[in-house]
């Protein structure tokens, strides 16, 4: 990458940050979204999608989706919604999360977990809304049951992706 934002630098996934060794330095832009285009990812990771592991997650509402998750704490998601009143943001047991549902196509894009404390907020990408989804091995079985609420708060600041969701 010729140009690096401060921004970037600032989240430290800069081609110098400690997370691009092992995956070729190589910082990527992966785009994707649901069927109908209403919500649109651009996913910066440095981690090869053929490097990366998706997660099953074995919850009811994973289970049902069938869902691949993957994230990288050194990465950068940006979420963006045209339209905001076709978006479900569903939530269920803890409600700590906003599960992205297209609401004109269906599509489960991300669980997207505002940071009460910050504006930020980190999210799990379904690997099967990106374009390069063929890249993706088979995702493996992954269970988060007797965490608590705090538990998984700090789970996914620590797991998910840094991101930003804008709705039009
Ligand atoms: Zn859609």
């Amino acid at each position: 990458m010729l140009s690096i934002s401060l921004r970037d630098k600032l989240c430290g996934v800069g081609v110098n940050s400690p997370w691009n060794r092992g995956f070729g330095g190589v910082m990527q832009e992966l785009r994707g979204g649901c069927h109908c285009g209403n919500i649109r990812v651009v996913y910066k990771t440095a981690m090869a999608p053929e490097d990366t592991q998706p997660r099953a997650c074995q919850c009811a509402f994973c289970r049902k989706h069938n869902t691949a998750a993957i994230s990288d704490p050194s990465g950068d998601l940006e979420i963006t919604v045209k339209d905001a009143d076709l978006l479900s943001r569903y939530q269920f047991g803890h409600k700590a999360a906003d599960f992205l549902i297209c609401k004109t196509c269906g599509v489960y894009v991300a669980a997207f977990m505002p940071d009460p404390d910050d504006e930020k907020g980190y999210a799990t990408l379904m690997s099967f809304a990106l374009d390069e989804r063929a890249r993706y091995q088979q995702a493996r079985t992954a269970s988060y049951t007797g965490e608590d609420e705090s538990a998984r708060r700090q789970r996914r600041r620590e797991r998910w992706t840094p991101a930003r969701l804008e709705t039009g």
